[in-house]
């Protein structure tokens, strides 16, 4: 057999590896560690995970099934008694009775999503994504073969407007995914942008990707109301999508879960018996235990730091003179925009991504730059690590901004 290939060279990888490359915030953490390992002091905003210990109730029950010898696989989408508890907890946040047959237990939120990819989109399938967008959405979808579609939500607040999206419809178009309170914005999509949503759904026979992975985190009285409990009929055509990986600071066990109908409970069952089996068996006993205390004491207590942590940011963060933050009404990241830095006459800065370039270097102060999330003037601040640290950070981050605000010209050059 002939080959053109020359003698010794590698076998090309598959084209598939060249729809995506490294997260853009794993890049922003791995500069914010790189920084860190060169001596230099860094407090590090860019992480999505929040520094609290995670409930005993979890610590117990993981120590409980590894003492019992508990090794083996389970079911492949989870514990029958897990996905009872997370039904029975879905019932309670959504307004709606679930059971556990439409529920699937995966490794975090990211498997739930990327089965609902496999499982829903076909090559050349339209999916909308309002945009700033988490970064693992688009590439996703393009490993479905299907295509994102994106649909700006700056202008509204970072809340979609329903009537843009489904003037971005076609034929091809097959889901809407949205994530509210979302990463990176913090908004929190509110009734009647859900209801605009689930319309367009219903009328279009379109699939809802709901990811709540920040569901726990809602600071802004009177809360949020779940998508289920505001148009109950959307039901069928929608998959939630969650993991305790925040809500219970616990990133690093690997456990989430979608609720789905049945059917596509099913088709997940399938993929994932070929892909991962059964997510970590420890993992699901400590989460089973946490669950079944039934006590959401921890949660409460979580959600309290992270209020307090938002006060005190916003509070700072209300100093800045050219750059907008966001109203960051839930999850843990506070959002900014700014563009007014980057328009204004003298500025060498081109984008977000220089921006936060430069608080690494000047401040020590890590963040993420918009352009993770599709976005190339916004800037992402974690509010999830100890208060004195973050209100140390981002008292030098709006000295910083305000700085490069004033005279531009004059930081250029000083540099
Ligand atoms: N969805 C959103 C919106 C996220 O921000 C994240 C993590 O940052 C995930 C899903 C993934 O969660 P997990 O770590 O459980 O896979």
């Amino acid at each position: 057999m002939s080959s053109t290939r020359a003698a010794g060279a590698a076998p090309a990888l598959a084209q598939r590896s060249e729809l995506f490359s490294t997260s853009g915030t794993a890049r922003a953490r791995a500069a914010a560690k790189a920084a860190a390992a060169s001596g230099q002091e860094i407090i590090d905003l860019s992480a999505g995970e929040i520094w609290a210990d995670f409930p005993d109730a979890v610590r117990e029950g993981a120590l409980a099934a590894i003492t019992k010898g508990v090794s083996r696989y389970t079911d492949t989408i989870g514990l029958l008694p897990l996905r009872a508890a997370i039904a029975q907890r879905l019932s309670e946040d959504s307004g709606q009775r679930w059971e556990a047959e439409e529920i699937a237990v995966t490794a975090g939120a990211k498997q739930a999503l990327f089965n609902t990819a496999m499982l829903l989109f076909d090559p050349g399938s339209e999916v909308i994504i309002p945009r700033p967008y988490w970064t693992t959405f688009p590439a996703q979808v393009a490993l479905a073969g299907a295509k994102p579609v994106f649909v700006d939500s700056a202008a509204s607040g970072y809340v979609p407007r329903p009537d843009l999206i489904e003037a971005c419809l076609s034929a091809r178009t097959r889901a809407i995914i949205i994530n509210t309170p979302n990463n990176p914005t913090g908004a929190v999509y509110d009734r009647s942008c859900l209801r605009g949503l689930a319309e367009i759904a219903l009328k279009h026979r379109l699939w809802i990707i709901l990811d709540s992975c920040y569901a726990g985190f809602i600071h802004e009285p009177g809360g949020a109301e779940h998508l289920l409990a505001v148009v109950p009929e959307v039901r069928p055509l929608t998959v939630v999508v969650n993991a305790f990986s925040k809500q219970l600071a616990m990133t690093g066990w690997r456990l989430g879960y979608m609720a789905a109908p049945a059917r596509l409970v099913g088709a997940v069952k399938a993929l994932q018996s070929h892909t991962t089996s059964n997510p970590n068996v420890i993992a699901q006993h400590a989460v089973l235990n946490y669950l079944r205390q039934g006590d959401r004491a921890y949660e409460r207590e979580l959600q309290d730091l992270l209020l307090e942590n938002r006060r005190q940011g916003l509070e700072i963060l209300s100093r800045l003179e050219q750059v907008r933050a966001a109203r960051a009404q839930g999850g843990f990241y506070f959002y900014l925009d700014v563009s007014p830095l980057l328009t204004v006459k003298g500025s060498r800065f081109q984008d977000a991504e220089a921006v936060a370039a430069q608080l690494l270097t000047s401040t020590g102060v890590a963040t993420v730059p918009g352009s993770a999330f599709g976005d190339l003037s916004g800037l992402r601040l974690s509010y999830g690590l100890p208060t004195d640290d973050l209100k140390r950070a981002l008292t030098r981050v709006v000295t910083a901004l305000n700085a490069i605000g004033r005279s531009p010209a004059l930081l250029r050059a000083a540099q």
